[in-house]
């Protein structure tokens, strides 16, 4: 039997030992707190699906694999993990990301639709689209119950017979193993799907940890349907959702935070994001700017410079898989497919998800913009 040690549950690491799990692997998932532990970036109460990636295709078509392996895992585990809420796309330009988007989006038949800024009244009890030129409909985009959705993930995999081993893993030099507590664990392949640790873990990787305040604000009961689709404003680095769980309508900046360490940075949100956040409803909801926080989060981003990831074979049998650059969660149960054919040796790495020098560049991301 073939074993594997993958090391972080977060949600690429623990879909990735489901994956295996079941596909006849020996696992060892290795946790050095609890799978959905609030550190680590799966742990947002939230997360984003959506297929439109500006002119990139590869993780359009990864997207709307991953929704089917959502709505299967939400099937399995008897709840509802992904809600397909839709998204609207605030477009400043006619021919920026938003068209680049929809462009490939049609061209993989999945379904989008580009309206007028003046029929956002159909979507939001209360918005402003006079500085837009117009909107893109993702109907099959939505929500992800993303801490929820980690928890069931790991759990299934050890149903599926993967050993859970709570653990800080280090390194072996060039070695298929891992050491915990002096002791050195081995197997046919290791995988590091460590999140913002990684960098702590390799040296020389091309990853920036920020730190990101996460708001949900409390509205009126028009606007607290969990039918609210999704929004994103590419160009002002603003997103949100409506009021999913009753911790009130997500509206935040995906903008880059200050550098950030993940073990021992501060949890708490900066005055100026809330300001910021407030800024933006009052402009694009006017309803909702005097809207008080209900819930905030931080959470972390482990950023490359193009928004590419790193999925990366550092010695014989060692891979590493992070820099999900704020855009990986939707793709979890996809992602781990593909990294499984890797591992069974299907096909081969990426070459755009090497560890060569990275141009900046943002078109992955829901962020057009950096302060
Ligand atoms: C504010 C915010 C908003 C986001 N919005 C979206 C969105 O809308 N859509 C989307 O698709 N993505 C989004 N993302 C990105 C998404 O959350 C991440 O891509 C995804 O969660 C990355 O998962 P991961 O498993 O790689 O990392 P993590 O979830 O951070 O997991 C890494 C795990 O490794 C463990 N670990 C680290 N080192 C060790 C060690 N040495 N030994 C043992 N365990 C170790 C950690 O404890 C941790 O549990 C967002 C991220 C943030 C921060």
């Amino acid at each position: 039997m073939k074993s594997v040690i993958v090391v972080g549950a977060g949600i690429w690491g623990s879909s990735l030992a489901l994956r295996l799990a079941e596909t006849g692997w020996r696992v060892t998932l290795v946790e050095q707190h609890k799978p959905g532990h609030v550190r680590q970036a799966s742990a947002g109460e939230t997360r984003l699906l959506r297929c439109a990636h500006g002119a990139d295709d590869w993780y359009a078509r990864l997207a709307w694999q991953a929704r089917d392996g959502w709505r299967r895992l939400g099937e399995r585990a008897g709840e509802e993990l992904y809600l397909e809420s839709g998204m609207v796309w605030f477009a400043r330009t006619p021919d920026g990301w938003e068209h680049a988007s929809a462009q490939v989006l049609k061209n993989l038949d999945i379904e989008c639709e580009v309206l007028d800024p003046g029929d956002g009244g159909r979507f939001f009890p209360d918005f402003r689209g006079d500085d837009l030129s117009f909107l893109l409909w993702e109907p099959h985009a939505g929500v992800l119950r993303a801490r929820r959705a980690t928890q069931v993930t790991a759990g299934l995999a050890a149903y599926a017979g993967a050993r859970l081993v709570r653990a800080r893993a280090l390194p072996v030099a060039g070695q298929a193993a891992v050491r915990i507590e002096g002791e050195v664990h081995r197997a046919d392949r290791v995988v590091w799907a460590c999140g913002a640790w990684l960098p702590q873990l390799f040296d020389g990787l091309p990853i920036t940890v920020t730190k990101q305040d996460t708001l949900h604000f409390a509205v009126p009961p028009a606007w607290s349907v969990p039918e609210t689709p999704a929004w994103v404003d590419h160009g002002a680095s603003a997103y949100g959702h409506g009021d999913v769980d009753g911790v009130g309508m997500k509206a935040t900046s995906d903008a880059e935070g200050p550098p950030y360490e993940p073990e021992h940075g501060s949890r708490q949100v900066d005055a100026g994001s809330v300001e910021h956040a407030r800024d933006y409803l009052r402009r694009r909801f006017p309803a909702l700017g005097a809207a008080p926080v209900l819930f905030s989060q931080v959470c972390q981003y482990a950023i490359t410079p193009d928004a590419e990831w790193l999925m990366t074979e550092v010695t014989p049998g060692v891979y590493v898989l992070g820099g999900d650059s704020g855009h990986g969660f939707k793709h979890g149960p996809a992602l781990a497919a593909h990294l499984a054919g890797v591992l069974e040796g299907e096909h081969g790495l990426e070459p755009r998800f090497g560890a060569h020098e990275r141009t900046p560049a943002r078109g992955l991301r829901t962020s057009g913009r950096t302060g």
